[in-house]
């Protein structure tokens, strides 16, 4: 100890012990525990015809037993049941919302059946971008329904790709990440199930459908993700039902011949769906979802709404500019509109005092008219009582005249 005090002593510097961590590559932590307090969104869209299996294998994937009553054949429009979940494991709370095709394929005409599914799509985006353009966003508790990712289930026929199929993933494939899905994978043996799905992926390559494929681009997953493109369309089989197998129970379906395992790699690609969604990937889906499906959907109803991405010159036009000419133009033909009004008010106006004048004008000559006869009628008869005027007095006078003539005529009698 004598020489290390003498150490010490020549070096003159001063140990210290550290307290506690200190440094910004705790970084990572505090996003983590921010996303672990705040909780986690997912959302799943499954479209399959009827009876094929959607709701057990939800049911497989998540441990629950959300399972509804059974949907019926007999719908004549296809419809969306959505559902929402609180799930929790261990301390990793999940908002699960779960979207199910009903009555999908059970139509005699299917050419409308994609369509639902579509504005489905479409309503969550405009929900989102609504948001996006309040002026008082709350982005903290607002539910981003947006779906993250839509299993598509094919039927087992070991053929191909009904027409259905094809128009449905036609038309979203631009809108959601679509995961193909071989349902009942059961119902196919091993060496057509392998051509089937060879001639899934061909024909959706033909058809120009672009399916969301797995990323390679991080070196921690680029390997088992590439791996697993090369596996798509993934062969499912969902079962809520515990077999004893050995001495474990396990996940399968009992057969006559034997047990199928869902959580068998060799039996069937559960796990590995399971693994690439939940575990691998369920990060870059949401992503994908905002920065490709989202970004289109916006940048499309933003043109539609006349902010175009660029001005006559090439240049990237400002959001405050156009809204200012937006605006402007608005204004302006607000205006138009107003003069137009006024101008056809004006002349609505001028027809009306016109007729009234009209009217004023018949009503003044029948009244000149009328008083006209009845001048002459009064005429008329003034001339008439004139007459009759006259006519009394020469009565009287004759009357006057006749009596005299009496008197004469007595008095000479009397003479005589
Ligand atoms: P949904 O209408 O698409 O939701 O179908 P359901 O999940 O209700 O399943 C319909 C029927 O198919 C039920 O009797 C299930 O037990 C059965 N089923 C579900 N998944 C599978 C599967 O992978 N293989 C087989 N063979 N049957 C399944």
């Amino acid at each position: 100890t004598l020489d290390d005090e003498d150490t010490q002593k020549e070096d003159n510097t001063r140990c210290l012990t550290m307290l506690g961590h200190f440094g910004f590559d705790c970084l990572p932590h505090q996003l983590v525990n921010k996303s672990v307090q705040q909780g986690f969104s997912f959302n799943i869209l499954c479209v399959g015809e009827t009876g094929i299996g959607k709701s057990t294998l939800v049911d497989t994937l998540f441990n629950t037993n959300l399972k509804d009553k059974k949907s019926s054949h007999f719908y004549s429009n296809v419809g969306l049941k959505v559902q929402t979940y609180e799930l929790q494991e261990s301390h990793v709370q999940l908002k699960l919302t779960v979207v199910k095709t009903v009555g999908y394929g059970d139509q005699m005409n299917k050419e409308a059946s994609y369509q639902p599914i579509v504005n489905y799509i479409d309503a969550q985006f405009e929900a989102y971008l609504q948001e996006e353009l309040k002026i008082k966003r709350s982005f903290a508790d607002y539910h981003d329904s947006r779906v993250h990712v839509c299993l598509y289930f094919i039927s087992p026929t070991g053929h191909s790709l009904k027409s259905l199929d094809v128009l449905t993933m036609k038309n979203i494939d631009s809108k959601v990440n679509i995961v193909p899905l071989i349902a009942k994978a059961d119902a196919i043996s091993k060496n057509d199930l392998q051509k089937f799905k060879c001639r899934i992926m061909s024909e959706l390559v033909s058809n120009g459908i672009q399916i969301y494929q797995f990323p390679t681009d991080d070196e921690t997953s680029a390997q088992v993700n590439s791996s697993m493109n090369g596996l798509l369309p993934f062969a499912v089989v969902g079962s809520m039902d515990e077999v004893k197998v050995g001495k474990r129970m396990v996940r399968g379906r009992q057969y006559p011949w034997g047990v199928l395992q869902v959580e068998n790699e060799n039996h069937c690609d559960f796990v590995k769906l399971r693994d690439m969604l939940l575990c691998t990937n369920t990060e870059d889906l949401k992503e994908q979802t905002h920065t490709q499906h989202y970004e289109r959907y916006r940048c499309c109803k933003l043109q539609k709404m006349g902010f175009p991405d660029v001005g006559p010159d090439n240049q990237p036009v400002s959001f405050q500019e156009i809204y200012e000419a937006k605006r402007q133009e608005f204004f302006d033909q607000c205006q138009r509109e107003e003069e137009e009004l006024k101008q056809k008010f004006m002349q609505r106006v001028k027809e009306k005092e016109a007729a009234f004048k009209e009217a004023e004008k018949e009503l003044q000559d029948k009244f000149e008219h009328l008083k006209r006869i009845q001048q002459e009628e009064t005429m008329k008869l003034e001339e008439e009582r004139r007459q009759l005027e006259e006519e009394i007095i020469d009565f009287y006078k004759m009357k006057t005249a006749s009596g005299s003539l009496q008197t004469q005529v007595c008095t000479n009698t009397k003479k005589d």
